[in-house]
């Protein structure tokens, strides 16, 4: 927005709540603010912003603005580039809750948070990295719920009298009102659901209905997921909601009427608008800019997110300095029998196999994208025709080549139970016997050693990101 006194670029100010100018001072109320874009009415009584749309050519991302600003670097891929704007209709939000906090605050927020990350790499604290915090406001969608009828529910209870039991059948009714409002899901397919999650909630009672001028100096992201996708999640959370609330009270409790019972009555009327949430981002390229990982900031609470990736040198020295206190009480303060050694190389083995397992899993559900429905269903719809669908149903996937990347340790299990087994079958000389247990532990070590190193790639993998895809640039020149 322009300065009616002074033609400098205003901004919308989180400590103020006003749009101010830095260069001459002046301020004004955005409700009152001229719009900022033009805003065109669709056939079915929508609103459309037409706004300027950047589009990053490395990722594909896309984010609105209504600043004559260049944007010199994406938000989504970390890549220094100029984005490239073209004006376009973008559907204008029902309402918007307005940056609180603001870009020094959240930089503190962050700061505080990465300096109690020890192995973190040294470059995502720097103050070139930090100051590249950009505020997006983010397309969400806000459902309503409503029990609309009664409920009804089956029970059955069961009394034991003397030789014969009594079953009596109940059917519980009741009349339950119960409403359910500001169910928030992210309607971007760039923002990851994971750290959507993170940040949640917003408080929607702090939402003004929407003026294009809380965007001055900030983004909006584009909304590409359909209100429908999360339509089936909500209702879930909501339905089993009712259904425990409900079975709790005595009047379905004492007629064994259970909570499943209840549910399968759950009658919901939902309803949706849309609103833009503030969202700090800070995207980050690892060295060699194949992965990216991301820090979030909730422009209303201040919550942050952030992927932290273990710097393997970093990693190693800390081990280090940790194994060498570890190895002299072993050394000198337990009796280092054969017993003793293979018992405490089991249990490390046994620990190192759940947590490679419990990592290895995430990483693959992670990279194919299984934790989020938002990107599952703009991959799987290029244009919508379904009208629901069941989501969420990722959970239960196998992830393949677990069992490969956990060879080494079972391998090393394997030896020092043969090891074991063959010394009380073979009974040899009870010093040369000892022998072999000790280069088994220690062959079993080493083994499970190098599987710690697959574990912090596994976990560097979680904690950064494949760049984005959005799709390459004119895919959508239809419009
Ligand atoms: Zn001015
Ligand atoms: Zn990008």
């Amino acid at each position: 927005m322009k300065c009616s006194g002074c033609g400098a670029e205003m901004r919308f100010d989180p400590a103020t709540q006003n749009v101010v100018c830095d260069h001459c001072g002046a301020s004004k109320d955005p409700f009152f603010a001229e719009e900022q874009c033009r805003i065109v009415e669709g056939s079915h009584g929508e609103s459309y912003l037409e706004a300027e749309v950047f589009q990053c050519p490395q990722c594909g991302a896309r984010l609105l603005s209504t600043d004559a600003t260049a944007i010199t670097f994406c938000s989504y891929c970390g890549s220094s580039v100029v984005l490239e704007g073209r004006l376009e209709q973008e559907e204008k939000p029902d309402y918007i809750i307005p940056f609180k906090k603001t870009k020094e605050e959240v930089e503190k927020l962050y700061k505080h948070k990465v300096s109690r990350a020890l192995f973190a790499p040294s470059y995502m604290k720097s103050d070139d990295v930090v100051s590249r915090f950009r505020g997006i406001y983010m397309p969400y969608w806000v459902y309503s719920m409503q029990n609309a009828d009664g409920l009804r529910a089956n029970g059955k209870v069961e009394e034991r009298h003397g030789d014969y039991i009594y079953t009596y059948s109940y059917l519980v009714s009741a009349d339950y009102d119960a409403e359910y409002k500001g169910l928030s899901y992210d309607a971007s397919s760039v923002f990851s659901d994971s750290l959507s999650e993170a940040i949640a909630p917003f408080d929607v009672h702090d939402r003004v209905p929407f003026k294009t001028a809380y965007m001055s100096g900030f983004y909006a992201d584009t909304r590409d997921v359909k209100p429908y996708v999360y339509i089936d999640n909500a209702s879930e959370v909501v339905s089993k909601d009712i259904a425990g609330k409900a079975a709790g009270h005595p009047s379905f409790g004492i007629h064994g009427a259970t909570a499943n019972e209840v549910e399968k009555s759950v009658r919901l009327r939902t309803d949706h608008t849309g609103g833009y949430f503030p969202v700090w981002f800070l995207a980050t390229q690892s060295r060699d800019k194949s992965r990216v990982s991301y820090a979030v900031v909730n422009g209303q609470t201040g919550k942050v997110a952030a992927d932290m990736p273990i710097d393997f040198g970093k990693y190693l020295l800390g081990s280090l300095i940790l194994a060498i206190p570890i190895f002299l009480i072993l050394a000198f303060a337990v009796p280092m029998t054969p017993l003793i050694l293979s018992a405490a190389v089991v249990v490390f083995a046994i620990a190192s196999l759940i947590l490679a397992n419990v990592l290895l899993n995430d990483v693959y559900r992670r990279e194919n994208q299984l934790d989020d429905e938002g990107l599952q269903f703009a991959q799987d719809h290029s244009e919508d025709k379904a009208q629901y669908k069941l989501y969420g149903k990722f959970s239960k996937e196998k992830a393949p080549g677990k069992i490969k990347k956990t060879w080494k340790v079972l391998l090393g299990l394997a030896v020092v139970a043969a090891v074991i087994f063959l010394n009380t079958q073979v009974r040899v000389a009870a010093t040369a016997s000892d022998m072999w247990i000790y280069g088994a532990a220690a062959l079993s070590m080493g083994l499970n050693i190098w599987t710690f190193f697959d574990i912090v790639k596994a976990y560097n993998q979680l904690t950064t990101r494949k760049p984005p895809q959005m799709g390459a640039r004119g895919g959508d020149e239809r419009a």
